[in-house]
């Protein structure tokens, strides 16, 4: 018997006989053309996108025909990335310019865009750079005139799936009653086999590093999906144990979601509300599935990131509108740009910072480049017509950089007035608060806006002065300190004193051991990933909102966090905190 941890990337067990999918390498050939020849490679380029579209339109086909609920909006997105314009013109380029074969002008495109997302901060972006490997195999089947058919179609058994790397084209046609688990080299929580898994109710492991080297085809392996944990050829009894817990597992899920599109409220009848954190329009469909009320975070780099910082307002207000019109009357919170520090896009031109976290990003950088936020606003507020719109601005610091803010929004307001474009005239106005000095003057700013967001992601980090990316201090990143906890604490007060919203749309939202906290502190709209959402709601309904304010208020007086985390342990069982230090 051997135990390999993991990524927990799909909570669940699963029990089977492992098998081990090995993809077929593309070996691609890289020559150079005649001038002659540059006409008819264009051509087989061209040819090959417009195969790789009708397979990836045949595939929504396919699954839109079958009655089970499998997010494809990804394919969708896949559809987007061949249609790209500027990819479309590097390849180019390439073949004509540089004469290039098609199959290596298209790899070294990709290779490029992939670097580029590869070295983001950001887990999220990081992580569509399989997306992007995926869309360009598909071109590079067609051009090397290989089998699109990935041999996955050969699984005719249950198993347990092993491989390197799944792209996620691959894991959108898994046939769930066949694929009990999943267990995979590479990979992290928000790659999209990932996000599949999840959504297809998939146990899976995945960055295990070497598993498809320590597994033979047919050997028995227990996936435990919620631990993170792959163990080979288990004892006998470890087999029980794990059969007992998987039907327990399935019990608990039939429950928590059976109730998640009831409204959540609390013992005392305090009534919470859940909302989803989004980056792509794509995910519109699998959040409202997860009973998301509305959008809380919508954030919009991706976009810029996708097209570069010079997106322009078509594309833009096509990608609000999606959501918008996905979300019905229920609110849709976008927030404006926040790209710079660590998310960069490929035409960002400014120089390299000394301290990039404490530099040019998000609102500060949109002040300086109105044309680039104007824009933006303008896409927003035209797509407001097609929904409950709210917009949001990150990492304002204070009242004149909000004033700044609103001054230009107005001036857009102005502009399509003028020009007789229509929007919706009162569209609600918001703030994350996520930077200390934001904190301490919340009052001020909740006279000028509708509602308040606690990034608390950023608000934990320059409260303690920890990089939340810096591995070397994880340990200090810490929510339940107590200065954090006051600093949420005079946001929601202030709030409350003004008469305006305030949610929380850190990742504290969607930690289920934070959530009798932050009803404590006074939090009643909590927006996180969408499939966070059935825990945190079922647990919010065992919890008293008065009970929860009192232990608050206690803990807020503790003068370290291990106090705070002692006493919550103390005081509710079910509220224990699992991530801090
Ligand atoms: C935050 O800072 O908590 C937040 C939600 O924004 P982001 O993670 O995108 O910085
Ligand atoms: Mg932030």
């Amino acid at each position: 018997m051997l135990e390999i941890k993991g990524i927990s990337a799909s909570d669940g067990f699963a029990i089977g006989k492992a098998f081990l999918f090995h993809e077929v390498e593309q070996r691609v050939p890289e020559y150079l053309i005649t001038t002659e020849q540059i006409e008819q490679e264009m051509e087989r380029y061209q040819q090959a996108v417009q195969r790789a579209v009708e397979d990836l339109e045949n595939q929504i086909k396919k699954i839109q025909t079958t009655t089970e609920n499998r997010d494809h909006h990804f394919l969708e997105a896949h559809i987007l990335m061949l249609n790209d314009f500027e990819v479309h013109s590097r390849v180019k380029n390439k073949i004509k310019t540089h004469r290039k074969n098609s199959e290596s002008a298209v790899l070294e495109v990709s290779n490029e865009y992939i670097s580029q997302l590869e070295s983001l901060e950001d887990l999220y972006l990081r992580e569509r750079a399989l997306d992007l490997k995926d869309v360009s195999r598909r071109v590079l089947r067609h051009l090397l005139q290989m089998e699109q058919n990935t041999g996955l179609q050969q699984i005719k058994e249950p198993c347990i799936l092993v491989c390197h790397n799944l792209m996620p084209s691959d894991a959108v046609s898994l046939d769930r009653k066949k694929v009990l688990g999943i267990a995979m080299d590479m990979g992290g929580r928000t790659t999209h086999t990932a996000i599949l898994a999840r959504s297809y109710e998939i146990p899976a492991v995945l960055g295990i590093g070497n598993i498809t080297t320590k597994v033979r085809d047919g050997d028995l392996l227990i996936v435990d999906g919620s631990q993170g944990l792959v163990i080979v050829n288990p004892d006998a009894d470890v087999v029980q144990k794990y059969y007992d817990l998987q039907k327990k597992y399935q019990e608990d899920q039939r429950q928590l979601l059976s109730d998640v599109f009831t409204p959540c409220y609390t013992t005392d009848n305090v009534l919470i509300r859940f909302k989803a954190n989004i980056e792509d329009p794509s995910e519109v469909e699998s959040a409202l599935g997860h009973g998301a009320e509305g959008v809380g975070l919508y954030r919009s780099e991706f976009l810029y990131i996708r097209h570069g910082l010079e997106v322009d307002e078509e594309t833009q207000f096509h990608a609000y509108k999606t959501v918008l019109e996905g979300f019905g009357n229920k609110e849709v919170t976008i927030r404006t740009l926040d790209l710079g520090a660590d998310k960069l896009t490929e035409s960002w031109s400014g120089p390299r910072e000394a301290n990039p976290i404490l530099g040019w990003r998000a609102i500060r950088f949109c002040l300086k480049r109105p044309d680039i936020f104007k824009t933006q606003i303008r896409a927003l507020l035209r797509a407001s017509e097609f929904g409950n719109l709210r917009i949001m601005f990150p990492l304002v610091s204070g009242v004149s950089e909000l004033d700044k803010v609103l001054s230009i929004l107005e001036d857009v307001k102005n502009e399509l007035r003028g020009q007789g474009i229509p929007f919706k005239e009162h569209i609600p106005v918001g703030t994350m608060i996520e930077v200390p000095s934001a904190v301490m003057v919340a009052e001020h700013l909740a006279k000028k806006v509708q509602f308040f967001s606690i990034g608390t992601n950023d608000l934990i980090q320059y409260s303690l002065a920890v990089d939340r990316g810096n591995e070397k201090i994880a340990d200090l990143y810490d929510p339940l300190h107590p200065g954090v906890l006051k600093m949420i604490k005079r946001t929601v007060q202030a709030a409350r004193d003004a008469g305006i919203e305030c949610s929380i749309c850190g990742e504290m939202a969607g930690d289920p051991s934070m959530a009798y906290v932050l009803l404590g502190l006074g939090i009643e709209e909590l927006s996180m990933s969408p499939v966070a959402i059935s825990q945190v709601k079922s647990l919010m309904r065992n919890y008293s909102r008065q009970e929860a304010e009192t232990v608050v208020n206690e803990i807020l007086e503790m003068p370290t966090s291990s106090e705070v985390a002692q006493h919550l342990i103390h005081k509710r069982r079910n509220a224990i905190p699992q991530h801090h230090g």
